[in-house]
């Protein structure tokens, strides 16, 4: 289940190549969550993301990857993700994932953030985001040399669960360097102490997927939304993250440049 190809190891040089494709990431996201108001377009957020990326000399990674339209999936309420930016006009209280790839240098970074839309009182929608992005926390703490990668993915599907909530398994992370899909898979469910040790240099895309419902999601028909089958509401958070014998390191740290309660 973790794909069975060669991991590439990244260098200590190339992980800081890394880290400065991170941080423009980090930005383009902070830039995404500042937009997304009541009464803006999906649209609207994706033209601010593209020039700003481009404007720090990186390319949005998802443009014309395999044919998508946008620099950003814009994913909204039910939707889970790779939603097409468009003349969707967002409204108070719905719930967006934003997520972003950025190309600087040759080196991909890749995450996500969901937000709600000027704010929410939904407890359900408010657990779901928490929820979401505690249980990506709880897997970045895992990417220690020595671990494996169902530590990491246990750690997710354990968080969850436990709230009652629903990991989706047809979709997973990713390792990512200069590609934006290597191995291993990531998948946001398995048990510990399986899967592949996690070595100094590995840099992995772990992208907790979460339905306040049942697990099953559905392709829309425009071949890229993904929505939950229920109907219920969806989160996606994701960092791109390195495993280094200092510990994890978060490449997209948009966690950090955010001001209080700006990513839920
Ligand atoms: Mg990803």
């Amino acid at each position: 289940m973790y794909g069975h190809g060669v991991i590439n190891l990244k260098t200590p040089e190339q992980l800081d190549k890394m880290a400065a494709s991170g941080q423009v990431q980090a930005r383009a996201l902070q830039l995404a969550v500042s937009k997304a108001r009541p009464g803006v377009t999906t649209a609207e957020i994706d033209a601010a993301v593209e020039k700003f990326i481009r404007s720090q000399g990186g390319i949005p990674s998802f443009k014309g990857y395999k044919g998508f339209p946008g620099s950003i999936c814009s994913s909204v309420n039910d939707m889970v993700v790779h939603g097409i930016p468009g003349p969707q006009v967002l409204a108070k209280g719905d719930l967006i994932s934003i997520d972003i790839g950025v190309t600087l240098d040759g080196w991909v970074s890749d995450a996500a953030v969901t937000v709600a839309v000027g704010g929410t009182e939904d407890p359900i929608a408010l657990q779901l985001m928490d929820v979401t992005k505690q249980s990506l926390m709880d897997a970045v703490e895992q990417c220690r040399v020595g671990n494996r990668l169902g530590d990491v993915s246990h750690a997710v599907q354990a968080r969850v669960e436990g709230a009652g909530f629903s990991v989706i398994r047809e979709l997973i992370g990713h390792g990512v360097g200069r590609e934006m899909h290597e191995e291993p898979q990531v998948p946001n469910y398995g048990s510990p102490g399986t899967g592949p040790e996690l070595k100094a240099g590995m840099v992995i895309a772990i992208e907790p997927m979460v339905n306040v419902g049942g697990p099953e999601i559905t392709m829309g028909d425009d071949g890229w939304a993904v929505y939950s089958s229920d109907g219920s509401l969806t989160a996606h958070f994701e960092f791109t993250v390195a495993i280094t014998d200092a510990g994890p390191r978060i490449l997209t740290p948009w966690h950090e440049l955010s001001g209080a309660g700006s990513f839920a």
